[in-house]
């Protein structure tokens, strides 16, 4: 017996493929697509515009599969953390923010995350491998289904950010189809103005989605300077300030987007002062960007502090002066680990800092083809 195709990994030109190799017409797909996504019936059977014997034909050869959820953590704040086991035992993170006027959904890419930022928790816990396209979408299913059942005029999740857990721009491969069925109308449909990448810096992926996918692009930056960005962001040696800028400039010029968010963590004493603030200024001139300032959240055995307000908000008016639009991100969902950089999950069998340092990183860094 073959194994069954879990029909979570397939967006719809890839659920096209798979109907047509079976000698039936692509708008199954479409069907399919909209009963599992839109509807929220993943049992073939209550498909009710799907003949007898395709139908029997599915229950042989496909299967829509999810992790398990073992953990529903509600913050005093509304934010909501979500634990789900993969086959394997490693357990991934997933965040909902609801606010007066958006739902947004923080989605994790990677089991643990291939980068070792020094102020991340997440970096912290290691790596073990990248999600498969099924356990990235399924988290964005999952939270519908917990949230509202799929019942469409109570649509909970109007925005999807891929800031969870991981680099998602090193599991590309993975990462687009998930990314092209939350914008599919057959699929979630969320308009590409709703739907945000954040990476840290993956330069040759990043002029890749310029031309493969209309996200909004997030880029973490943390610091003005190659010497400091080094330290917080070690991805930075291999991908350089000068070289990331130009990158997101690309971006900025092709399709339809209009600019890219620098993300910048407020670490007291590192990054926070005047001569970093004039810097960024000047490194920024000419890239459409706004800048969302993110307090650091605190984790166990981090040496890092937060800057405090009085801190923070000069900093943000001395950007703001320069004529940029510059936000400072709320923290959320603290009280129950939530927050930016605090995701841990479980990994099983972490590789160590040394071996992940030998595997060629254009091993991981799967281009789609
Ligand atoms: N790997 C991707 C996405 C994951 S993290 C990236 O680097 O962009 C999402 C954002 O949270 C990033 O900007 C990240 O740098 C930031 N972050 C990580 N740890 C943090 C912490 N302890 N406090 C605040 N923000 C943090």
């Amino acid at each position: 017996m073959t194994e069954k195709t879990n029909l979570l990994n397939l967006d719809r030109e890839a659920l096209a493929v798979f109907f047509t190799r079976h000698g039936e017409k692509r708008f199954r797909a479409d069907q399919i697509s909209q009963w599992i996504h839109q509807f929220g019936v993943v049992d073939f059977d209550k498909m009710t515009n799907i003949g007898k014997s395709l139908r029997g034909w599915l229950r042989e050869h496909a299967e829509v599969a999810f992790p398990e959820m073992i953990c529903n953590a509600l913050s005093k704040d509304g934010t909501r953390k979500w634990l789900f086991r993969l086959h394997d035992g490693n357990v991934i993170e997933t965040v909902f923010i609801p606010t007066s006027s958006r739902g947004t959904l923080c989605i994790s890419s990677q089991v643990g995350c291939i980068l070792d930022c020094t102020f991340c928790a997440t970096a912290q816990q290691g790596f073990n491998r990248n999600l498969t396209t099924a356990e990235i979408v399924a988290q964005l299913w999952m939270a519908n289904y917990f949230l509202s059942g799929f019942v469409r005029s109570d649509r909970a999740i109007s925005n999807v950010v891929m800031m969870g857990m991981g680099e998602p721009l090193y599991n590309y491969r993975n990462v687009l189809p998930a990314l092209r069925l939350f914008m599919d109308d057959f699929a979630y449909g969320l308009s590409s103005r709703r739907v945000t990448l954040s990476t840290a810096g993956v330069v040759p992926h990043i002029l890749k989605l310029a031309d493969d996918c209309d996200v909004n692009l997030a880029v973490s930056l943390h610091a003005p300077n190659d010497e400091l960005r080094n330290k917080l962001v070690p991805l930075n040696r291999r991908f350089p300030i000068n070289e990331l800028l130009a990158a997101c400039k690309k971006y900025t010029d092709s399709g339809s987007r209009r600019e890219v968010t620098m993300e910048y963590v407020m670490l007291e004493g590192m990054n926070d002062q005047l001569q970093h603030a004039q810097k960024l200024i000047k490194i920024l001139r000419g890239l459409p960007a706004k800048i969302n300032l993110i307090p650091f959240n605190t984790f166990k055995d981090t040496s890092y502090r937060c800057s405090n307000n009085h801190t923070i908000h000069r900093f943000r008016d001395i950007l703001q002066a320069s004529g940029r639009v510059v936000t400072i991100r709320e923290a959320r969902g603290q009280d129950i680990d939530a927050a930016c950089g605090q995701l841990a999950g479980k990994i099983q069998n972490r590789l160590t800092r040394s071996a992940m340092r030998a595997i060629p990183m254009d091993k991981i860094q799967v281009a789609a083809s």
